[in-house]
């Protein structure tokens, strides 16, 4: 019997894997045996099963199109070296609905569900790294069962409508002949096993609702938004199956002083015009405490001072960013008559009474600034 395979699945010669596949699953919904009891179906099945095999193999395929047929030592016959069966089989349940393997009985276990908390921390507890004590609500295990669900002193007893194996078998009459399903038992809701005395601290689900503390170590650098996950301290799952996770999400509050730009921290300080012109020292808040900040002599708007290591400590780092303080230089207003006698007079001292249009002199300044930024991008 020498087939032609292409015909037989009904492709063209250059179909794609995926077409071959699809064919092969729409005829093997008519004539799988578990379907189709008839002899002559039955044969084909084995034919085009044949022709799926030697075609969804790119190596069988090329050496059954050079003119190597069935009877070829690379052609191999139904089951073949590098068949897939499970993969026809999975597709055929797939195809009808039907389980092609007994599936065990169904464990009471269930995972238990995650959890989700929020949390507020400050911008000090992001630069150094915190913990948090969080107590809420949620499934623990119960102490009276233990999680097996059933009363003390007493264990499941083997369903006797499904002997344990969680399923019963249905025949059914069907156009394609006669179809044999699996159907989940409904005496034991696919356990395989009763519980006839469940417990009553937990009504039988082995967990009871419980206030649980837990306390979150938050590493420092961490991001507002950011979620830490604590595995195994969610929910624990139903008849003691395994607990879910506790996600703790992290929201950073507001600080009236820093502004945070990666490792480092942004502030600002305000000085008089004169101080800009003398210099002085500020004391600076900082995280670590009061700290000097050196103004030199001379200095103008917008001057960025750095005070090394005061910044945020990197996530899951020793090292620490910088604090930069940007220098906002106040000019006075609403000055006294005196007062006026003596800027003037310093100005007439350093000749700028009379200041001229410099535009495009020296890249500082905000414009500067603006120009940099939009070359940047
Ligand atoms: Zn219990
Ligand atoms: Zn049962």
């Amino acid at each position: 019997m020498n087939d032609d395979y292409y015909e037989l699945l009904g492709v063209s010669r250059d179909a794609s894997t995926d077409e071959i596949k699809k064919a092969y699953r729409k005829l093997a919904r008519t004539l799988h045996p578990d379907v189709n009891p008839d002899p002559e179906a039955q044969e084909k099945y084995k034919r085009v099963s044949q022709a799926y095999e030697t075609l969804s193999n790119a190596e069988k395929r090329r050496l059954y199109d050079l003119g190597g047929g069935p009877g070829s030592p690379m052609g191999g016959g139904f089951g073949g070296a590098g068949f897939d069966f499970a993969d026809i089989f999975d597709m055929f349940a797939g195809a009808s609905g039907m389980r092609g393997r007994a599936q065990g009985p169904v464990p009471r276990q269930r995972r238990g569900g995650d959890i989700l908390r929020r949390t507020e921390i400050s911008l000090k507890d992001v630069v150094f790294g915190t913990e948090r004590e969080l107590s809420f609500r949620t499934a623990a295990l119960c102490s009276v069962c233990n999680g097996s669900c059933c009363a003390p002193g007493t264990s499941p007893t083997t369903c006797t409508v499904c002997h344990g194996t969680g399923h019963v078998q249905r025949v059914a009459q069907s156009l394609l002949g006669q179809m044999v399903t699996m159907a989940a038992c409904s005496a034991c809701q696919g356990h395989g096993d009763i519980i006839s005395s469940p417990c009553t601290e937990c009504s039988g689900h082995g967990r009871v609702q419980k206030e649980q503390t837990v306390t979150v170590r938050i590493p420092s650098g961490v991001e507002d938004g950011t979620r830490i996950q604590l595995r195994g301290q969610g929910e624990v799952g139903e008849a003691g199956g395994p607990s879910g996770d506790l996600y703790v999400e992290l929201s950073v509050a507001h600080d009236d002083l820093y502004e945070r730009a990666g490792d480092d921290l942004l502030t600002r300080v305000r000085i008089p015009m004169t101080s800009a012109a003398l210099g002085t020292s500020v004391p600076l808040t900082t995280f670590d405490g009061e700290q000097d900040l050196e103004i030199k002599a001379g200095s103008q708007p917008g001057d960025v001072l750095t005070l090394k290591g005061l910044g945020v400590t990197a996530l899951r780092s020793e090292r620490r960013g910088d604090i930069k303080v940007e220098l906002d230089v106040v000019v006075p207003k609403n000055l006294s008559g005196e007062e006026k006698e003596l800027l003037r007079a310093f100005a007439a001292k350093r000749g700028e009474e009379a200041p001229r249009h410099q535009g495009r002199k020296g890249d500082g300044g905000v414009f500067g600034r603006l120009r940099d930024a939009f070359r940047e991008r």
